[in-house]
């Protein structure tokens, strides 16, 4: 009935009265009808907190405020003042967990677990009310030995470093076309190892960034591992196995995930993942990347772009959850560019081969064995949370023990002084702009008075391939699955004004297009309003101020004119 899912007003109102002496139990029964009314209402806290109160004790309040984050109903009261006996009540609070906002005894108001993009968005936000907070992060290498600073996946190990490396691979086919444009370049081929140092050294500034703006901003980093001892306490391991245990009144996990490991023999010892490929010490000669889904594509797509002798093995479809027709053009587009595509086929074991070389045996289309050398082999088969040696069931949080993920609601778990943001959540995009719009919500809801949630959907992304792939909202399949054929055209829904439900574009900077009609489908944009809108002169993006041929048409979409 509460439209942040447990209600917990009840309880809150419990602890309001506990706290300021008031018989519970008496004003219970005399309010309980009204009560459950306004929880079947979901109506707001005010009637419930300020009429008992002032009935029962003579109080007199300026105002009685609730304040949800997740689902912890939190009632603030302000201005008090006791007309009989001592409490002077200038502002105080409390929370349907029965714990204090204020001097509740543990170390600090909010611990975040994880100093990736979501950890950092959220302890910075809460900072900015005056909560002290601490932030643990700690990175555990890789079979082959990387590690890295402060900043997470996106900043290490993600976004920035295959950004810029797709960039870099974009910038050799720059220098072709400026040579048969007339520019005399000399293209020599490309060094591998000063691309890892540049790329590096960018990485590093941002991992003292983030230290100096923690320091600054009065934010506690711990450089140790993070377990939960209890609901309240976590023991913290740092890299020369001292232990510090501290408390705190809430905890945000955002311990994002890794890549997983396919399982078979030789994969650990022989392969790499992405976690390893940004900075190799050495050029990945002839490398396979298995798995058909954002990072398989996009290391494959930049790789080819350096020059390397590229293999995507690919389970089963391209870019599964993407539009098909979409995928199955940028796979298209990789394959005339050089990549190879062995289609349905899985590794099945993994040895050494001369010169430090790596044998493949993969079985193609279900049972053909087939066998192949690779200097490098990546492993992009999806990522696990890391969540299992958290000592969550010391927290009582519960969590998916097949992905590690852990189900929330606004980002609650089901322990109320704990939350999740990220990578880490079940049924969440595993993206960066999520994870910090989440965290930087749940901070605003839990100490800033705010009601906001954090909205998952027209979540806008794109896939940094060669020739990228931006999307939002539906694809057309799924658009079709849930509205039906005959009400979709152009994946814009014709029962609602052809309001777009779908965007695709798969074009050269298609993640710079993609991001200002995200803007406009939140919006909710119908093909009358793209109609509407002037195009700019000669884009790529007009294109979408043009639409006229449907696929239903059947007539061709290719342009004769400019
Ligand atoms: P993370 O950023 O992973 O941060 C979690 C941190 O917590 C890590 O530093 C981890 O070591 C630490 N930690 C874990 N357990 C503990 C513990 N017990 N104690 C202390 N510390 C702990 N997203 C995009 O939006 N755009 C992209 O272009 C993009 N490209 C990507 C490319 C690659 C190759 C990969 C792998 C991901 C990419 N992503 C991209 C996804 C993006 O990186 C993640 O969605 C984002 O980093 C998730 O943030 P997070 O805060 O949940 O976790
Ligand atoms: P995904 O989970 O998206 O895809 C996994 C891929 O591996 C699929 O193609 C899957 O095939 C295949 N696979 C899974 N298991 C096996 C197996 N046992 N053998 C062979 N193939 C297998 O994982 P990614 O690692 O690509 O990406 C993780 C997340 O990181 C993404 O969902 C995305 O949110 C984020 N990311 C975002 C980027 C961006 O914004 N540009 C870039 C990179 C990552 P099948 O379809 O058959 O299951």
């Amino acid at each position: 009935s509460c439209p942040y899912m447990k209600m917990n007003s009840l309880n809150a109102l419990l602890h309001v009265c506990r706290w300021i002496g008031t018989d519970s139990e008496a004003m219970l029964s005399a309010y309980k009808p009204r009560l459950v009314r306004d929880q079947v209402g979901g109506r707001s806290l005010v009637d419930l907190g300020c009429t008992p109160i002032l009935h029962m004790r003579h109080f007199q309040f300026d105002s009685v405020r609730p304040s949800f984050a997740g689902s912890t109903t939190r009632v603030i009261i302000s201005s008090g003042v006791l007309v009989k006996g001592q409490l002077k009540v200038r502002e105080m609070s409390t929370t349907s967990d029965g714990v204090p906002e204020e001097n509740h005894g543990f170390n600090y108001d909010l611990v975040v677990i994880g100093g990736g993009s979501g950890g950092l968005a959220c302890s910075r936000e809460a900072v900015k009310y005056g909560k002290k907070v601490a932030v643990l992060d700690y990175v555990n290498p890789t079979p082959k030995g990387a590690q890295w600073g402060l900043g997470g996946t996106c900043v290490n190990v993600g976004c920035i470093p295959k950004l810029l490396m797709h960039h870099v691979g974009l910038l050799g086919e720059t220098l072709v076309d400026a040579e048969e444009a007339g520019w005399k370049v000399k293209v020599g081929g490309h060094d591998w190892g000063k691309m890892v140092q540049v790329v590096q050294d960018y990485i590093g500034s941002l991992n003292w960034g983030y230290r100096i703006a923690l320091r600054d901003e009065k934010i506690d980093y711990i450089n140790a591992y993070g377990r939960f001892t209890n609901p309240h306490t976590l023991e913290c391991k740092d890299r020369r196995g001292k232990v510090q245990n501290i408390t705190s009144r809430r905890f945000v996990i955002a311990v994002g995930g890794r890549p997983r490991y396919l399982g078979v023999e030789g994969d650990k010892e022989l392969c790499i993942t992405s976690d390893d490929i940004f900075s190799l010490d050495g050029p990945p000669g002839k490398t396979l990347c298995v798995g058909a889904s954002y990072i398989s594509l996009e290391c494959a797509g930049f790789l080819t772009g350096l020059g390397y002798d590229v293999t995507v093995m690919a389970r089963s479809i391209f870019l599964r959850g993407f539009d098909q027709h979409a995928a199955e053009h940028i796979a298209q587009y990789m394959e005339d560019h050089g990549t190879k595509i062995i289609k349905k086929a899985v590794p099945v074991k993994f040895e050494e081969a001369e010169n430090g070389k790596i044998l493949v045996s993969y079985a193609e289309q279900g049972n053909v064995l087939k066998k192949d050398v690779f200097d490098t082999v990546i492993l992009a088969v999806g990522r696990d949370a890391l969540t299992l040696d958290l000592g969550l069931d010391k927290a009582g949080v519960r969590f998916n023990p097949t992905t590690g993920k852990i189900p929330a609601v606004n980002e609650q778990t089901n322990v109320d002084h704990i939350f999740a943001v990220g990578d880490v959540l079940e049924g969440r995009q595993e993206l960066t702009p999520v994870a910090i719009k989440a965290g930087i919500l749940l901070a605003r809801r839990l100490y800033g008075n705010s009601n906001m949630p954090m909205d998952y959907n027209l979540v806008p992304t794109t896939v940094f391939t060669p020739l990228e792939y931006g999307c939002i909202g539906m694809s057309e399949e799924q658009a079709e699955q849930t509205f039906g054929a005959d009400n979709i055209e152009l994946i814009t829904l014709l029962t609602e004004n052809e309001r777009v439900v779908g965007l695709h574009v798969v074009a050269p900077n298609a993640g710079e297009i993609t991001q200002g009609y995200a803007v406009a489908m939140k919006m909710g944009a119908t093909k009358a309003d793209f109609d509407a809108t002037v195009g700019i002169h000669p884009t790529i993006s007009e294109e979408f101020t043009l639409l006229k041929i449907t696929k239903r048409s059947g007539i061709s979409p290719f342009k004769t004119g400019c």
